[in-house]
């Protein structure tokens, strides 16, 4: 039986074989590598990578990755260069020349229009509303007419205008025009609190998803995206890909940044661009250059403008960059939410301000073979805090250190614990030292020493100087030799390589009846300790040489 994919593409594309070396991944990376005229030899030392070798074309481990969290099957995911790419395939794969047509909701994402002319296909276009609302029902009788339609592409949330379209409205617009692709471009999903379409690619069959890792993900350099959708409609597109669509370098960047290590700070990092797009928007509404801010479930604002002329010499002197465009009104901006001081930036070119907060956030993102961990730290808030180490005695001792210090620390940890967990809690404490650090910047205005002695039965006082000199002192010891999972002698190394990364000067001393209690006590004086080093007091650098 002919599939709808099979029905829907073009004859000519049905008939190409797709690109394949023939052998699946492992083996070609278990094996004597003598099948694709590669050079054995490489130019550039180790660490170089290996260059010499092409690629996987899709490769098996990032499928499995972003299927897991696209949740979709492995069948359901084709690896692209970039969003863009999977768009051009799409049109290249359905559209006959000078025959087909896409359907469009403008003002929308211009590389559908731009795919289609450069197959020579149509493009109908069904506007988006007088306020830049979606309209399924209007869409629908508007497209569902047309002779050799092939693809209808909704961005959602909608590029450049920013509001979203619900999975309802989308759902039903999919079953509405059953006989084309209804393609959904979800570049900002991760933005915007819509669900994926994904969970009904299993039900319309004509349902195409688009992701890309280029704006939640931080990816935009690395040029991966995906398309997500039937196995018949991956299985065309198989024979349209150019056999190697990402390089080396970018799928090794993509996998890495797809860690489960690295979730928290992606989520993180999704969090503050809201948080700061919701404090533009507002800050924003107060500018007489702004006439009207669409809301946007994205991480840019689409503002329509007054008197541009002036706005437009502002920003240029500032040198801030922005999209312009036409709107039904006159001139707009598609502004992307930036770093907290860019955006400040923006706002005074705006002619306002709004009231921020000191930035002090720091990371620490560490690789070795024994551990990968990473570690964000954001010394102006108190949570959240989420500390997964593996070893529950040592996550809850850092949850000490965050809450006494008084600040939001994210740490996950992938540790080599079937040795043993030396190197998990060394690598955890190097690591923690290194985001701070970060954190700490130039050091204007804190306190820069701290000291806490809380007492129980057990005594601790740590005293800790943030001088950028390394320095790490212990006295005390332990009886039992394990708390849980913890080593207790792994009290004092931990104190040191904390001392190490963070470059402080970090004095323990501790004594008592419980070891429990005694480690504990550390933590929390450390903690304690780090609340008062950091506190932010004055506007000046806390050395007479001016550095630390
Ligand atoms: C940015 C963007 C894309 C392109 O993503 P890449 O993966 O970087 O090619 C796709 N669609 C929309 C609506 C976008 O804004």
């Amino acid at each position: 039986m002919t599939s709808f994919a099979e029905k829907m593409a073009r004859p000519e594309i049905l008939e190409l074989t797709p690109y394949s070396s023939g052998y699946d991944d492992a083996a070609l990376e278990n094996g004597i590598r003598l099948n694709a005229n590669e050079n054995p030899w490489r130019v550039g030392g180790d660490g170089f990578g290996d260059f010499n070798r092409y690629p996987p074309s899709q490769p098996e481990k990032l499928i499995a990755r972003l299927s897991e969290i696209y949740g979709v099957g492995a069948n359901n995911v084709l690896v692209s260069r970039g969003a863009d790419e999977a768009i051009d395939l799409l049109v290249r794969a359905f559209c006959r020349p000078n025959q087909d047509a896409i359907a469009i909701a403008p003002p929308t994402f211009g590389s559908y229009a731009t795919a289609a002319r450069l197959q020579c296909a149509r493009i109908i276009e069904a506007p988006l509303t007088s306020d830049y609302t979606f309209d399924t029902k209007a869409f629908v009788v508007a497209v569902k007419a047309e002779k050799d339609l092939k693809i209808a592409f909704i961005c959602s949330p909608m590029s450049p205008t920013g509001g979203a379209i619900s999975k309802d409205e989308l759902a039903s617009m999919c079953e509405q025009l059953s006989e084309i692709i209804v393609a959904i471009d979800e570049a900002y999903i991760e933005f915007s609190a819509l669900e994926s379409m994904a969970d009904k690619l299993s039900k319309l069959e004509n349902l195409v998803i688009l992701r890309t890792l280029s704006k939640a993900y931080g990816l935009a350099g690395a040029r991966c995206g995906a398309v997500l959708a039937s196995p018949d409609i991956i299985a065309v597109l198989q024979k349209t890909i150019a056999p190697y669509p990402m390089t080396t370098t970018s799928i090794d960047i993509a996998m890495r940044a797809l860690s489960p290590v690295n979730k928290l700070i992606v989520d993180r990092n999704i969090r503050k661009v809201v948080e700061e797009r919701e404090r533009v928007a507002k800050a924003l509404n107060g500018s007489h250059f702004v006439a009207r801010i669409l809301p946007s479930e994205t991480n840019f604002l689409f503002i329509e403008t007054n008197d541009a002329p002036l706005l437009k010499k502002r920003l240029d002197e500032s040198a801030i960059r922005v999209r312009w465009l036409k709107s039904r009104q006159g001139d707009a901006i598609r502004l992307t939410i930036g770093a907290p001081d860019e955006n400040d930036l923006a706002l005074a070119a705006f002619g306002v301000a709004s009231e921020r907060g000191r930035s002090r956030i720091g990371e620490c993102f560490r690789e070795t073979k024994e551990t990968n961990i990473s570690v964000a730290i954001d010394l102006e808030s108190a949570d959240p805090t989420a500390i997964n180490t593996g070893i529950g005695y040592f996550d809850h001792m850092l949850e000490q250190v965050a809450r006494h210090g008084g600040f939001s620390l994210l740490l996950t940890c992938d540790g080599d614990l079937e040795v043993d967990t030396h190197h998990t809690i060394e690598d955890c404490m190097l690591a923690f030292g290194a985001a701070l650090r970060d954190a700490l910047g130039d050091g204007r205005g804190m306190a820069r020493f701290g000291a806490a002695l809380p007492m129980d039965e057990a005594r601790a006082e740590v005293l800790v100087d943030l001088s950028g000199r390394p320095f790490s002192k212990f006295s005390g010891d332990f009886h039992a030799p394990l708390l849980g999972e913890y080593p207790t002698e792994m009290t004092s190394h931990a104190f040191r390589s904390l001392s190490e990364a963070l470059r402080a000067s970090i004095h323990v001393s501790v004594d008592g009846g419980n070891d429990h209690h005694k480690t504990e006590s550390c933590f929390k004086a450390l903690g304690r300790a780090l609340r008062q080093a950091t506190r932010i007091e004055s506007n000046i650098i806390p050395s007479t040489k001016g550095v630390l």
